[in-house]
């Protein structure tokens, strides 16, 4: 399908006129309870479609058609190889239907087509990609014991089980692929659960995971509202391990609900990271770096950098041309072409921003620029400046989830001190340095507290390792690393 407006019309009639159901056991079915839940573009501030409310009677289902396909389906008899076939298969399908897939994106989060085409889509295309590579390299290790004898020691990787995978609403298509293609590399089988506000991308994936041949039950998708279906995933003793993306808040309550039958569980939440400009930084790679980290996706990112400090011989300097970029920035709904800033994701979530912005306010922030909803049609927000915070202010400490930066001069390059202000914060999943200095910059990544530190702008892919120090988490998606929390660790040792 093409970007034609023509086309982009007959998608959003075919999304409002589409039944959506649950997928469970490689069939479409409704939900136990039949009821559903509407689906809203944040740019317009109106229903587009909706989809089905699962309920704990259809996680029941999902779960056990999930654990007779791990246990006795076609699925373990497949090996490495067969399996990155299939996941081949389904880039390749994804792919072919990229604008499609980036309109839905955008209609249902709100992001720019660009934006949902060129990351979302094609990093879920390269994801699946990459995982897939991984299905034939799993492999353990030989061991040579010291106990007196003649012993083979070894250790298998083995999938873990059922995998229920949970995932929030700011990159809905690249979170679920992300979380399955991991594991269905190792051999596992999923029960997904999009979140209930942008649910769209996940279910046209199970359609394509139908087409692309995957034995049925291994991918199963029930949407619902969190505290009902995500619960009920978390304490279900038929499954093995929960990979979770949202808030540390609900984060806290897995822990406690996936306590039953000890499961795994890998927890990537929320941040609060901060972004440090020494004085001998690039003047315009901190700039682009520091506005790009906090302003795209309209700041729904959890790695966002949304706490700058940056040294005084720089700051007014950056601080106005930060401004004139917000300034310029062009906010519409993601499906115009021209459009860099999309609306919030939900009416809930922009007066969530509005009203840190104002507390901040009440409690001394300088608005530099922003600080206030955009338009009176859909949920949009300004980008938006805050100076004059301090350490204590909820918009300093708590995630905001919005395109808000809390900007704050520094004295000196003391990294030690740099450090301190740095580390300030409950959170520790990502931050980001600027400095043309290499030793400072190797010193300054091992003060920092976080699971990812960019330097000077640097990009990040599912490559590398992604995960949070303190309260950011538990465990790593990504990488080997993500890759192997599917799998579990046998060790053998046989006397010969
Ligand atoms: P939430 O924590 O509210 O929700 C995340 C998911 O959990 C949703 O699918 C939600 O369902 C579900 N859920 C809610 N309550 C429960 C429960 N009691 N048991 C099980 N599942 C539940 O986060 P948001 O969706 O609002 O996403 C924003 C958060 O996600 C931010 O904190 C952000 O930092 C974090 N995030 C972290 C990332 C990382 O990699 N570290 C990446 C992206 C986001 P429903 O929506 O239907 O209620």
């Amino acid at each position: 399908m093409g970007n034609s407006w023509v086309s982009k019309q007959a998608l959003s009639d075919e999304i409002k006129a589409k039944p959506r159901k649950l997928f469970v056991g490689g069939a479409w079915v409704e939900s136990g309870c039949n009821a559903a839940i509407p689906v809203v573009d944040p740019a317009i501030g109106q229903k587009i479609a909706q989809i089905a409310r699962g309920t704990r009677a259809d996680v029941d289902l999902a779960v056990a058609a999930a654990r007779k396909a791990f246990e006795t389906g076609p699925w373990p008899r497949l090996n490495g190889l067969e399996r990155s076939k299939l996941l081949l298969k389904l880039a390749d399908l994804i792919e072919q239907r990229r604008d499609e897939f980036g309109l839905l994106e955008t209609l249902d989060v709100g992001k720019p087509l660009s934006a949902s085409i060129n990351v979302d889509v094609a990093g879920a295309v390269e994801k699946l990609r990459y995982s897939a590579g991984w299905a034939t390299r799993i492999s353990g290790k030989t061991f040579q014991p010291f106990i007196p004898g003649d012993y083979h020691a070894f250790t298998l990787r083995e999938p873990v089980g059922v995998c229920g995978l949970i995932s929030a609403w700011n990159f809905p298509l690249g979170m679920a692929v992300a979380k399955m293609a991991d594991a269905l590399a190792a051999g596992c089988a999923v029960v997904l659960k999009p979140s209930e506000v942008t649910s769209l991308t996940t279910l046209r994936l199970g359609e394509l995971i139908q087409e692309a041949g995957f034995p049925q039950g291994v991918v199963n998708i029930v949407t619902g509202y969190g505290p009902e279906v995500g619960q009920a995933i978390a304490e279900h003793s038929g499954v093995d391990k929960v990979s979770f993306t949202g808030s540390t808040a609900v984060g806290k309550k897995l822990i406690a609900a996936c306590g039953g039958n000890m499961k795994r569980l890998t927890l990537e939440l929320g941040g609060k990271s901060p972004a440090v400009v020494l004085s001998d930084a690039d003047f315009d790679i901190a700039v682009q770096g520091v506005f790009r980290n906090i302003f795209y996706n309209a700041g729904q990112i959890c790695a966002a950098g949304s706490r700058a400090f940056v040294h005084k011989s720089l700051y007014d300097k950056l601080v106005t041309a930060l401004a004139e970029r917000a300034s310029d920035m062009r906010i519409g709904a993601g499906v115009d072409p021209t459009t860099e800033l999309g609306p919030l994701v939900s009416e809930k979530q922009l007066e969530r921003v509005i009203g840190y912005v104002s507390g901040g306010v009440d409690e001394g922030a300088k608005v530099v620029v922003g600080g206030k909803r955009h338009g009176n049609v859909g949920y949009f927000m300004q980008p938006t400046i805050l100076a004059d915070t301090d350490r204590t202010m909820k918009v300093r400490r708590d995630e905001i989830f919005g395109p808000v930066l809390c900007i704050t001069p520094i004295e000196d390059d003391d990294l030690d001190h740099l450090a301190i202000e740095a580390n300030d914060t409950d959170y520790g999943l990502s931050a980001f340095v600027y400095t043309r200095d290499l030793t400072k910059a190797h010193r300054m990544v091992k003060k920092i507290k976080a699971g990812v530190v960019r330097v000077n702008g640097a990009g990040i892919d599912f490559t590398v390792p992604f995960g949070g120090y303190k309260q950011s988490g538990w465990g790593r998606e990504q990488g080997e690393e993500g890759l192997l929390t599917f799998t579990e660790l046998k060790s053998v040792v046989m006397a010969l």
